[in-house]
């Protein structure tokens, strides 16, 4: 095709930009694209915004809420409120919430009505490198958008077929009262503190030693101590062989030889691209070995005008993270603005009874990239529970770099950890010294305060 040739065609495409998914990636790249002036598409074949606000963080941390509210009541008791018993009730929370998600999904058609971008509802197809279908109908567009997410993943075995996932947990018909969670990462962790919250008996397994692999050593023993506290059965070294159908539920047969009955089996062993039906085939955009699209440092695959980001990518599968790699994607490709997303120092929580949270290294990765360390930690119990009698001790670390004084790495388990967490990580990209953080004024009485009054190194190296 000649340069003419080449223009015109461009011009006389669809969209200048076609994003396939409106989850989190998606939806923020079109708003933006479109923003730019350009003309977007975007097709979604199961919910607007995706699994963040479907059957994600959104739907989740209003569960998480719920669960909570259990132990306050009993908390308030020495508080002086002097209540009854009260019940839960899961078709209110579960209707509510699905309330709640319709508002969600209207806002974010809004949304894109707003830029003036089309949403296409439907399973969208790749037919080559500038055509998508949908249905019978084809567009076509400069620039393509892989934003599929991901998918849950249940490996086989005898009745795996019985198993859910976190897509269908959310909306049971019937409350499960024993609970079974395969997993030790986040979806496990902390739908095991949800129905534990409810008042399911929940039993926690996991195949490894110990739990919430790639978080700080001392964080995954305190939280292991906390969860069992708070009676969750967590179980490690253990793995399911097969679950069958018996009359009063479900029997589930573990790795060591014993059983276990419960009313529903919750897989949460991890999550795959969401490539099904997508017509890779008909394109050059290379899949890695785990499955997931390999791009480049501007999102772009190997074939040059398709784009992928987010959790079809693999990486960081958090929300915040697809929604700065939709706006870098978006800056670059229609605003001539160049917009790395920084991969260090990415804060994450885990919203478990109490939430952990955590930014920066983990004392393993940080000895193994700066050497010597000191390691300060602070364990107490919350002031809230001196008085309401709940056994739970919060539990705080800061790992600093002892050639730079840096704070490397800030981890908590604690209530609110994941909020508190915040505000560190910005002092931790700042390039935060140990000496700055000492001379930072507390806020009293918080347990925040801990993370500027920690004056004993722990562990010196
Ligand atoms: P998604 O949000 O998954 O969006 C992909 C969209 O593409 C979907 O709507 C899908 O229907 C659509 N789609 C797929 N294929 C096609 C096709 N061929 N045609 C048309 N549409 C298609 N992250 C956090 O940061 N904090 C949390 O607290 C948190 N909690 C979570 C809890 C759970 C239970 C789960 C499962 C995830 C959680 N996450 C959380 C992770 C977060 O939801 C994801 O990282 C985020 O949604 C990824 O965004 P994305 O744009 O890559 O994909
Ligand atoms: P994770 O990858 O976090 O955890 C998967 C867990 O399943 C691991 O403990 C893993 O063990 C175990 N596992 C994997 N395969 C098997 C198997 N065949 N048999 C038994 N156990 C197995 O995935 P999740 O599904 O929990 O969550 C997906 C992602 O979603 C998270 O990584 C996170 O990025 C995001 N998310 C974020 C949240 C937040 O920000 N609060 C909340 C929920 C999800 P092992 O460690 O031994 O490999």
């Amino acid at each position: 095709m000649s340069v003419d040739q080449e223009e015109h065609a461009v011009q006389n495409r669809d969209y200048d930009l076609f994003v396939i998914g409106a989850g989190s990636g998606g939806v923020r790249a079109a708003r933006m694209a479109a923003g730019f002036g350009a003309r977007v598409a975007v097709a979604e074949d199961r919910y607007m915004g995706g699994t963040c606000v479907n059957v994600g963080c959104v739907p989740k941390k209003l569960y998480v809420y719920a669960a909570e509210f259990g132990k306050s009541f009993k908390d308030a008791q020495n508080f002086g409120w002097k209540n009854g018993s009260p019940a839960f009730d899961w078709p209110t929370l579960r209707d509510n919430k699905k309330a709640e998600i319709s508002r969600l999904n209207s806002i974010y058609d809004k949304l894109l009505a707003g830029v003036k971008a089309d949403v296409i509802n439907g399973r969208a197809r790749i037919v080559d490198a500038h055509t998508v279908a949908v249905g019978e109908q084809r567009y076509t567009a400069e620039k393509i958008l892989i934003a599929t997410g991901g998918w849950p993943h249940i490996p086989k075995f005898p009745g795996s077929e019985l198993a859910i996932s976190s897509n269908e947990v959310f909306d049971l018909e019937r409350f499960p009262k024993r609970l079974a969670i395969v997993g030790g990462g986040y979806i496990a962790v902390e739908f095991a503190g949800i129905f534990n919250g409810l008042g399911a008996k929940v039993t926690q397994l996991y195949r490894g030693p110990l739990f919430l692999r790639g978080f700080d050593a001392d964080i995954r023993a305190h939280a292991a101590q906390e969860i069992r506290k708070t009676g969750v059965d967590l179980r490690f070294d253990i793995n399911v062989q097969s679950i069958a159908t018996v009359h009063s539920g479900l029997r589930v047969h573990l790795t060591d030889g014993s059983a276990i009955e419960v009313d529903a089996v919750l897989y949460a062993t991890g999550r795959k691209a969401n490539l099904d039906g997508l017509g890779l085939e008909n394109v050059n955009v290379k899949i890695g070995d785990a499955g997931t699209i390999v791009v480049d440092d501007e999102y772009r695959t190997s074939e040059p005008s398709i784009f992928a980001l987010g959790d079809v990518t693999g990486g960081i599968e958090l929300t915040p993270v697809a929604l700065a790699e939709g706006m870098s994607f978006a800056r670059r490709q229609f605003g001539g603005l160049e917009n790395a997303v920084d991969y260090e120092f990415i804060p994450t929580a885990v919203f478990c009874q109490p939430n952990i949270g955590t930014v920066g290294l983990t004392e393993d990765e940080a000895r193994a990239r700066f050497g010597k360390l000191r390691v300060f930690k602070s364990a107490f119990k919350p002031m809230k529970h001196t008085m309401s009698g709940r056994d739970e001790q919060t539990f705080m670390k800061l790992i600093v770099d002892q050639a730079s004084d840096r704070v490397v790495g800030a981890h908590m388990m604690g209530p609110d950890a994941g909020e508190i967490m915040q505000g560190i990580a910005i002092a931790l990209r700042a390039g935060a010294t140990k000496a700055l953080f000492d001379t930072t004024i507390g806020i009293h009485p918080t347990a925040a305060e801990e993370f500027v009054t920690m004056r004993e190194v722990w562990r010196e190296d």
